[in-house]
């Protein structure tokens, strides 16, 4: 018995990194997957490599638009046969001091994380109301409480933390459950991107940042999709509209 037995996910921007990871850990807890991230062929490769046996499909989707989030949605419940738990992930950086951030910077970013979080819930949402159960989990940062060079991304974040706890207010009543979980430093593509962009190794920008929380590593995106699952299981259901950092104490120090 998984916990997840019977139940459809659909995680977003989930061909890589730690939407992957989520996938993979609904997957292995026995729910269907719906892996949805930008190219239709990624998203379906992503799918596959679920493995064998799983129910599993993948969906090309830009989560900004929002007519391409309903059809989606839609998309999933009918090849799935329904839809439990959304875990809103896509994510993209645009990072630059302030002076030189674009407005193209700003709305890209905006975009990804706070109007895609909201499209997607709002589509999604009208099943779990008509079904009295839903789970969301929305993926802020420690970079919420500010970081330079992420004025947009900072501003994104927290305005997740916003989003979560009016969500939890609305939807609690109909036996939706809505929480954010704000990562600290996690070893992806993301992050190994911003070690290229700073001119440093991968390696070595990974150690640089494990020294910089007490427990002295960097995260992987097991340790995320760990906290998701919780917070989607029915151990979970007496908590809403939280944030929970899991940051190896980062944001402690
Ligand atoms: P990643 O860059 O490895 O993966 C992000 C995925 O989102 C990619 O597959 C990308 O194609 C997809 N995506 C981007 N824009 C999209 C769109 N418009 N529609 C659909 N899919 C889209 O990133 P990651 O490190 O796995 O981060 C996942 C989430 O966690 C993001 O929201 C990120 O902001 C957040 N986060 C990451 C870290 C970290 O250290 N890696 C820390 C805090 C928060």
């Amino acid at each position: 018995m998984g916990r997840f037995d019977g139940r459809v996910a659909v995680v977003t921007g989930a061909a890589r990194g730690i939407g992957f990871g989520t996938a993979t850990r609904f997957a292995e807890e026995g729910a269907a997957v719906a892996i949805l991230d930008l190219d239709e062929s990624s998203a379906a490769d992503a799918a596959a490599r679920l493995g064998e046996g799983v129910r599993a499909v993948g969906v090309g989707v830009d989560v900004a638009d929002a007519d391409q989030v309903e059809a989606a949605v839609q998309r999933v419940v009918d090849e799935l046969g329904g839809l439990h738990i959304l875990v809103n992930n896509a994510g993209v950086t645009r990072d630059n001091l302030l002076f030189k951030m674009t407005e193209q910077d700003w709305d890209v970013v905006m975009g990804v994380h706070l109007k895609g979080a909201f499209l997607m819930s709002r589509a999604a949402q009208k099943h779990f109301v008509a079904q009295k159960y839903g789970k969301i989990v929305n993926l802020s940062s420690t970079s919420a409480l500010g970081n330079r060079g992420q004025a947009n991304y900072s501003a994104a974040k927290m305005g997740v933390q916003g989003f979560t706890r009016t969500l939890g207010i609305e939807l609690g009543p109909f036996g939706i459950n809505v929480n954010a979980v704000a990562p600290g430093f996690i070893a992806t593509e993301m992050t190994d991107a911003t070690a290229t962009r700073l001119g440093m190794g991968v390696e070595e920008f990974r150690e640089l940042n494990a020294q910089h929380n007490p427990v002295r590593r960097v995260g992987y995106p097991a340790d995320i999709a760990a906290a998701v699952a919780f917070l989607c299981s029915d151990e979970g259901s007496y908590i809403t509209g939280q944030t929970l950092y899991v940051d190896g104490g980062a944001t402690l120090v």
